[in-house]
């Protein structure tokens, strides 16, 4: 695998020994990798010859500060990692390679960005917006691999791609789950066992959710159980639960007939916050 910091070497690398024709595949992380990440990686290579991955904590995305200086950073294990995957690339640049001015930029993306995550984290899709556009515009890829657990972030990059003519297909994979049903996550790394163990919390609430939708229940009834479940969990807080339409975001009281519902969720376990999100058909 090779490794670039800086932005000049890798547009060189591109364009030396016909690597240009070449398909390239691009998996944008903010590090800390785990298996959850090793799948877009693993997907990608399966569809492209040369297979990108990026590694910046990106600050412009952070609207609470502690969490970007608590955020882990574990670079050489995740080297060790992407050289294990087959990894081809890996653009790791400091802040100032990717922020030589502070940006003034701002994205707004209607009602997609100011409901669930946005709501709840003013500024973060914006920021989203704008590190991807810059990394794609640095990476130029064919194809670009996010993951389902961060539903909203692919509908709002599905969106930015539209919008500003990317010449690019987004692919979006499957959540990556511990056993025990735990997405994984890269906060996950900051909870003890008995702490991730209370997290799964949140997935048996989709898992509920799901059954009982299908099976008839309401959507404020399945809330309400929902927001028991958490509840009766030490350290556990919910903050939105919500049934939602997967095409624009629009909330559901029941599962719609298209098959096209989702249900969001956000939660702290012990402080850290955490996401998750499960498909729900009629
Ligand atoms: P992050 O490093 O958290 O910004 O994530 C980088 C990419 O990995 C994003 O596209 C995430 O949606 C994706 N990702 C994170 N966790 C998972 C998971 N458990 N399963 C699949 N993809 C994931």
């Amino acid at each position: 695998m090779v490794i670039f910091k800086e932005i000049g070497p890798l547009r060189a690398y591109f364009s030396e020994n016909g690597r240009h024709q070449l398909m390239r595949g691009f998996v944008p992380t903010m590090g800390a990798l785990h298996q959850g990440h090793l799948e877009l990686i693993k997907t990608s290579k399966r569809d492209n010859a040369i297979t990108v991955c990026s590694i910046f904590v990106n600050p412009t995305q952070f609207n609470n500060p502690s969490d970007l200086e608590k955020y882990p950073r574990t670079v050489e294990k995740d080297i060790a990692q992407l050289e294990a995957a087959g990894c081809d690339v890996l653009f790791c640049p400091e802040r100032e390679e990717m922020y030589q001015k502070t940006s003034t930029l701002q994205f707004d993306f209607g009602k997609l960005d100011k409901v669930f995550e946005g709501e709840f984290r003013p500024g973060h899709f914006s920021g989203v917006a704008l590190v991807v556009s810059k990394l794609f515009n640095i990476v130029v890829p064919n194809r670009a691999y996010f993951g389902q657990k961060d539903f909203q972030q692919f509908k709002i990059i599905s969106r930015l791609v539209e919008e500003l003519n990317f010449a690019l297909e987004l692919i979006c994979v499957p959540t990556q789950r511990e056993s025990n049903g735990l997405a994984m996550s890269s906060r996950n790394l900051r909870l003890t066992a008995e702490q991730r163990t209370q997290a799964t919390v949140f997935y048996r609430s989709l898992v509920f959710a799901k059954t009982e939708l299908q099976a008839g229940m309401d959507f404020k009834s399945v809330h309400e159980r929902v927001a028991q479940m958490c509840a009766r969990e030490p350290g556990v807080k919910l903050e939105y639960f919500t049934l939602a339409d997967r095409e624009n975001l629009n909330r559901l009281e029941s599962v719609n007939e298209a098959s096209r519902s989702i249900l969001l969720l956000a939660g702290f376990v012990a402080g850290i916050r955490l996401i998750d999100n499960m498909f729900v058909e009629a």
